[in-house]
């Protein structure tokens, strides 16, 4: 679970192609991590994979199966917002449970996983808490607990650190790692970060102007990149 090809995927916003046919393929289980200066297409990639953008041309497919007309909820993916998408006024676990309260989902089974993500996520004795009594860093795995509750197939995230500051960020990138160590599902993860991307990625997809530049292991990238853009952007001495 949690394989996703896309197949000469195009994306245009009116005459502008934001996203020249590109093809990628996304194996079960990877930590992916899209990197790029800003404006360079990388949420427009992610959001096309998640169903939030409709593609120009192109397939997408997700476990084999053509996703590419499947609106967000039946691709079996879970976006991670950042920590402020919660609702202030509930608990962090009605928070958890919002979705799969929205999808009728049987209370034990709710309460089943919510125990599991709150210990995935050391969050077990915060749950009757509103998210206004947690730290930043709780407040961000409250965000994570919310997508690992419906078991998706693969987690998207959308530079989901950018509003923290720079030691919780270092913190929350290990606990990020560390859950995908636990749960080995399929990981992508968006930053403009280099070192984000290169201490976090089993996987880096470089982009430029919506252009796929190279795609490679962090040490294949630092080692032999492709080009002065990937040299420079990833901090290579060639
Ligand atoms: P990144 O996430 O890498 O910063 P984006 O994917 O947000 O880049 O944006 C890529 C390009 O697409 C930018 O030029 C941006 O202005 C444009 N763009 C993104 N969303 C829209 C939209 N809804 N309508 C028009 N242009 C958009
Ligand atoms: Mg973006």
């Amino acid at each position: 679970m949690g394989r996703i090809q896309l197949k000469q995927v195009q994306k245009k916003f009116g005459d502008v192609e934001v996203i020249p046919p590109l093809d990628l393929e996304i194996e079960e289980g990877e930590f992916v991590v899209f990197v790029g200066p800003s404006g360079c297409g990388k949420s427009t990639l992610l959001r096309l994979i998640a169903g939030l953008e409709d593609t120009t041309s192109g397939n997408i497919e997700i476990d084999g199966a053509d996703a590419t007309d499947l609106p967000p909820a039946k691709r079996g993916l879970a976006m991670v917002f950042q920590s402020y998408a919660l609702y202030p006024h509930m608990s962090v676990r009605k928070n958890i449970a919002f979705p799969m309260k929205m999808a009728k989902m049987p209370e034990d089974e709710q309460n089943r996983r919510i125990e599991s993500a709150a210990k995935a996520l050391n969050l077990t004795d915060y749950l009757d808490r509103k998210p206004g009594q947690l730290s930043g860093g709780q407040r961000q795995r409250v965000a994570i607990g919310r997508a690992i509750v419906r078991e998706p197939a693969a987690f998207l995230f959308d530079e989901p650190l950018s509003n923290l500051d720079a030691a919780l960020r270092v913190g929350m990138r290990m606990e990020i790692g560390e859950l995908h160590k636990k749960l080995e599902t399929t990981m992508i993860y968006v930053t403009h970060d280099q070192v984000e991307a290169m201490t976090m990625a089993d996987k880096i997809v470089v982009l430029q102007a919506g252009v796929i530049e190279q795609v490679g292991s962090p040490l294949e990238l630092y080692r032999t990149p492709r080009n002065k853009f990937v040299a420079g952007f990833i901090g290579s001495p060639k």
